[in-house]
């Protein structure tokens, strides 16, 4: 169940949040004061924070700035008065990532909260055609054939499947999965995608993985030259 921290210092509102989001699925921890609500955040793990700006003790926009410094990096949706469109232009720029203008509808407040946990768990299962890649089970089959993959083969895939028809350079894998600068690796990064290929293709299955001479590799439909 999902768990939202609301900081809101108007109790009626703040009942009345968490009364819905109850109603919704939502399992809810409240705050009434600055101070309170920063505390809960850094101190109990929370899916996303509903943070009203005007609060008494502490604001919300330097309560959000604290927790992005600290490198807090919970989604947070913050409430802000009609009137005051700097505070939302502010609290964007120091990481809010969404924001509702009071008096919101409750239904709105749903639906962005759906955008934003499905943003934060995003589905386990990555599809380019026949190819799945499952991400929690770390397991890959394609045309309902199981491909054993290597932990290192398996993230190299995954990336290529993240940027279906995206060209993929050598420096991109290098930095993403090896973590090194690319100059390094490149003859490395080869042998590895040329393993993945191996075991991807099938002369009687379309080609998926192609190589991108002097560039690096695309997974997906070949770009016309
Ligand atoms: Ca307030």
């Amino acid at each position: 169940m999902p768990r939202v921290l609301i900081v809101e210092d108007e109790r009626k509102i703040l009942n009345s949040l968490a009364r819905g989001l109850q109603a919704a699925g939502y399992e809810t921890v409240t705050a009434a004061t600055g101070p309170e609500g920063y505390r809960i955040a850094l101190a109990e793990p929370v899916d996303c924070i509903i943070l009203d700006l005007m609060l008494p003790g502490r604001s919300g926009l330097e309560i959000l700035a604290d927790l992005r410094r600290a490198g807090n990096a919970v989604p947070v949706i913050i409430l802000t008065a009609r009137d005051a469109v700097n505070d939302r232009v502010t609290g964007l720029d120091i990481g809010a990532d969404d924001y509702l203008v009071k008096p919101f509808a409750f239904a709105e407040l749903l639906a962005r909260l759906r955008v934003m946990l499905r943003r934060e768990h995003p589905e386990p299962v990555l599809r380019v055609h026949d190819l799945e890649l499952n991400l929690v089970e770390r397991r890959a089959h394609r045309a309902g054939v199981d491909i054993p993959l290597t932990q290192r083969e398996f993230d190299v895939l995954a990336y290529l499947m993240r940027h279906l028809n995206v060209i993929v350079t050598r420096d991109m894998l290098g930095r993403e999965i090896w973590k090194e600068p690319e100059h390094a690796l490149t003859n490395v990064i080869d042998v590895y995608v040329n393993r993945v290929r191996r075991k991807l293709e099938r002369h009687d299955l379309r080609p998926l993985l192609h190589t991108i001479r002097g560039v690096g590799y695309i997974l997906g439909e070949e770009p016309c030259a």
